[in-house]
């Protein structure tokens, strides 16, 4: 294996005697500070004098920090935020008609340090050709007077300031200074380094040496496998050498860390798949961090205080109840969780919850959390404050509500703590121009802060580094894979800033001004990263998100060679090092259900067919899905009261065909229908009391479920004769083969000549073809008909009730089929004949679904595939996905 010198000669020597190094970025630099040390230890040495290494933004922020120091007539650089207020309040003044100021100031900071970094704002003297861009420009001598009258100055400008002074002869300028890293020196910075070198500073350029190494191009089918392939090169290089430092560069990181850390955990530590594995450090870690306000202890801090100027969501609600985070003990987390649930079954819980309400509901159950946020509630007050007022308290409402809960935090935590911590610092910075601001505006302002702050953990310097491309300069590794680098992802490709003329940009050189702009940029990065390492690895794939690809041509100077097939990784024998597998049967089987228990209703055995798994984690393990709350009725809850409604009509209001007839006839079926809803609704308008909207909704629904009815009954009263015998008849304790069911039939109409029908309301559209096969859709009449102990019967029915879609389907004996002929086809869909079609066929397959279910049989196989599991609430329990992406790779493995 090549290893190599991960400091070149030239800037270790430079190190040694004492030359200032500086970076492109903080990473760079202590990985820069980390080699050496290294490299001083391996010489033999235990102490050594500290390099002078400091990234370009660390260095040239504690020069102005000196210079502000010495002399006091220097502006005050304002930080990020302090810049986007005075962005926002000039657009205020300025521009009537701002949509959206916070984006508006943002995109107005960004092209102001783009025209500083690019040394170009001398471009604003003269007017500019669009609407936008001459806005921004009026805005841009608003904010410059604003800063010159108050003695400030925007950070963009520091380089410029900087050199400035040194020009001045007011800052020294260091004997000896060398840049690394620096894919593209900006303007601004090029302007600091000439001043320096004018006042004798002797510059060095330590990035022409560009050593030979070994370059390999890999062509990958999809993204999966080419990460796949990279992964495992990854472990057979570690298994060779565990001390060998790897990089893995990809064009836009953000877009594909998901997939690489996935498969890369499955494929370097595979036992933390298990959610039981104890968090661990895998070998691998990424450059990229995640928004500080999506870490957990974060948001919920960020979630409380929401709460307490506004009505949280429900999900929002429920996920900080749920969180921890505000549970000063187990048990009180526990409670928390318990009342959730609780409250989502009662239907206690509304898509809004305002704080107050939560507390008095947690009152009696969770008197202690109700306490605190009540003091938490006492502690805000709404009069404007300045803002490092409401920074100095907002972590005591934290503190008061139980924050950040009763588990000891971790390092991720802790770090995150912290950083929130700084934020609040930095938003004590607002105080700068004395403005107040309201505990509302405060909380907004945290929380933009908080999804725009890049929150990465501290590096535990894993022999794994996985970053993008641009982050990669200033550092050297022992071998490198980029990946990902076909014709559409390299170079990046990007669009020129919208609020500057795109002739200025092009002139300047600045980001994405040009095709040409980017390929030049892209092909420099390529040319660093090929000198980064010894030993290169080059991949893209031939299917990319956007259609077919082909490799990057920037590659075509660095790798003459054919591309190798990926598969050609894949394929590769694990090493000699590598654990053997070891088989374990597993042959701790399942219980079969007791007997003597009932199993519940029809439902178990739709489940069963419709996916083992389902009815085994719900009948068996009393998996129960949370009742999501909806602003009104659910579809359950209007199905339900259909068949209350249709029970009451057809028990007090009349039980035959001829006193329904007789009752459209006289007028009064329209008073009953009304009476009957009424009283079904009656619990729903009482628990709706003093809101209008959800009365006035009920009153809608209501009149809906009228108009239905008055519609069904007109097709019933069109059937042939018959009494209705029994409706939402019970059926107890109903044996199949051992599993006992407790079922309910809608309703058994008798015939006059003898017989029934047996019917079922559905609100859904269905076909009696969800009767057949082997896993019947549709179970619970077959269940019914064959179980049920009905005498003699003719038939079985679906009554489907929908707006304009009402219906009988089902099968009927030959010797009743006079019984629907007054009715068209399409409303009594009879099929084949009930006794030919039916109960044999059925039986069959009922009895094995109960036989599975007694067994326990519990496989994750959707009866329809996704289709199936879209209705579902168990896809996390199940995990089904991760099963389709094994069998997917199975497939894939079997046609490759
Ligand atoms: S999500 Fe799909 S696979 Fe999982 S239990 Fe439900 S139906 Fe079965």
């Amino acid at each position: 294996m090549i290893r190599s010198n991960r400091i070149p000669s030239v800037l270790f020597d430079a190190m040694e005697r004492g030359a200032l190094v500086i970076t492109a970025n903080a990473r760079a630099a202590r990985v820069l500070h980390q080699a050496y040390a290294a490299t001083q230890q391996s010489q033999g040495y235990q102490a050594w004098t500290t390099p002078s290494v400091q990234d370009w933004q660390s260095w040239t922020a504690d020069l102005w920090r000196q210079a502000f120091y010495t002399y006091p007539d220097l502006p005050l650089l304002l930080d990020t935020q302090q810049e986007r207020v005075l962005w926002k309040r000039i657009q205020q003044r300025e521009a009537v008609a701002v949509v959206s100021p916070d984006s508006l100031a943002h995109l107005s900071q960004q092209a102001y340090a783009l025209l500083s970094r690019y040394c170009a704002h001398d471009q604003r003297r003269q007017p500019w050709t669009t609407l936008d861009s001459e806005h921004f420009r009026s805005w841009a001598a608003a904010f410059d007077a604003e800063c010159s009258r108050r003695g400030w100055a925007s950070s963009s400008r520091c380089d410029e300031l900087l050199a400035s002074l040194v020009e001045e002869g007011r800052i020294p300028a260091p004997a000896e200074l060398l840049c690394t890293g620096f894919d593209r020196l900006l303007p601004s910075q090029q302007r600091l380094l000439d001043a320096l070198h004018a006042r004798g500073t002797l510059l060095g350029d330590l990035d022409s040496e560009t050593p030979p190494g070994s370059r390999t191009l890999i062509c990958a089918n999809e993204l999966r496998e080419e990460i796949t392939a990279c992964a495992t090169w990854c472990r057979e290089q570690l298994a060779s050498d565990p001390s060998l430092r790897i990089g893995i560069l990809v064009p836009d990181l953000k877009s594909v860390q998901p997939a690489i850390d996935r498969i890369f955990r499955s494929i370097l530590t595979p036992r933390d798949t298990s959610i039981l594995a104890a968090a661990s450090r895998p070998p691998y870690e990424f450059s990229l961090g995640s928004p500080l306000a999506s870490v957990p202890v974060v948001r919920a801090a960020l979630l409380l205080l929401k709460w307490l100027t506004t009505p949280l969501p429900e999900e929002e609600a429920t996920w900080l109840l749920l969180s921890g985070f505000l549970a000063t003990s187990e048990g009180e987390a526990l409670t928390l969780a318990a009342l959730d649930a609780r409250w989502r079954d009662t239907g206690a819980l509304s898509p809004e919850l305002p704080l107050e309400t939560a507390r008095r509901k947690l009152s009696s159950a969770a008197p202690a959390v109700a306490q605190r946020l009540l003091q938490t509630l006492r502690l805000v007050q709404e009069r404007p404050r300045r803002w490092s007022e409401w920074t100095e308290l907002a972590p005591q409402l934290l503190e008061a509500a139980g924050w950040p809960g009763h588990r000891t935090p971790d390092s991720a935590q802790y770090q995150a703590q912290q950083r929130l911590d700084h934020l609040f610092d930095q938003l004590a910075a607002l105080d700068f121009d004395a403005s107040q601001t309201t505990f509302r505006d405060f909380v907004r302002t945290l929380t933009a802060q908080a999804s725009e702050t890049i929150f990465s953990l501290e590096s535990y310097d894993a022999p794994i580094q996985v970053m993008g491309a641009m982050e990669a300069s200033g550092q050297r590794f022992d071998i490198l894979w980029f990946l990902g680098i076909d014709d559409q992802a390299w170079p990046l490709r990007g669009r020129a800033h919208p609020l500057l003329p795109a002739a200025l940009q092009r002139k300047h050189n600045m980001p994405h001004a040009s095709p040409q702009q980017d390929w030049e940029l892209a092909h420099a990065v390529t040319l660093r990263i090929a000198a980064s390492a010894p030993v290169c690895v080059f991949s893209y794939s031939r299917q990319a998100a956007s259609g077919e690809s082909r490799c990057s041509p920037l590659l075509s100077s660095l790798v003459a060679t054919e591309p190798k097939p990926a598969t050609a990784f894949l394929q590769q024998p694990r090493s000699a090092s590598a654990v053997s597998l070891e088989t374990i049967p597993d042959d701790s089987g399942v219980l079969t259900w007791p007997q003597q228990r009932t199993a519940g209703g029809s439902e178990v055995l739709k489940r069963q067919a419709a996916c083992p798994f389902q009815a085994f984690a719900m009948g068996r393990l009393h998996t129960a899905v949370l009742n999501r709350t909806e602003r009104g009725l659910t579809a359950a809850e209007r199905g339900k009261l259909l068949h209350q409604a249709l029970e009451q009509l057809w028990s007090a209001g009349f039980t035959t065909r001829d006193q329904l007839i007789n009752a459209t006839a006289t007028g009064s079926l329209a008073s009953l229908l009304q009476s009957a809803v009424a009283a079904i609704f009656a619990p729903y308008s009482r628990e709706a009391a003093g809101d209008n909207w959800m009365l006035t909704y009920l009153e809608g629904e209501q009149q809906r479920l009228i108009t239905l009815l008055g519609h069904w009954l007109a097709i019933e009263a069109q059937r042939g004769p018959f009494t209705v015998e029994h409706v939402e008849k019970r059926l107890d304790n109903i044996d199949i083969s051992g599993l006992r069911l407790n079922l309910r039939a809608d309703r058994v109409d008798r015939l006059p000549e003898g017989g029934h029908f047996l019917i079922d309301y559905k609100t859904s559209l269905v076909t009696s073809n969800a009767w057949q096969g082997e896993r019947p859709d549709e179970p619970q009449l077959p269940v019914y008909a064959l179980f049920g102990g009905i005498d003699d019967l003719q038939g079985v029915l679906f009554a489907q009730l929908r707006a304009n879609a009402c219906k009988f389907e089902g099968l009927i004996a030959a010797e009743t089929n006079a019984h629907f002929a007054a009715l068209p086809k399409d409303i009594a869909k009879i099929g084949d004949i009930y006794g030919d079609t039916g109960p044999e066929a059925w039986e069959s397959a009922l009895l094995n679904l109960a036989a599975d279910f007694l067994h326990g049989e519990a496989a994750v196989n959707p009866l329809h595939g996704a289709k199936t599991c879209r209705y579902c609430a168990l896809p996390g329990l199940c995990r089904v996905a991760e099963l389709q992406a094994l069998t997917e790779e199975d497939n894939d493995d079997d046609e490759g």
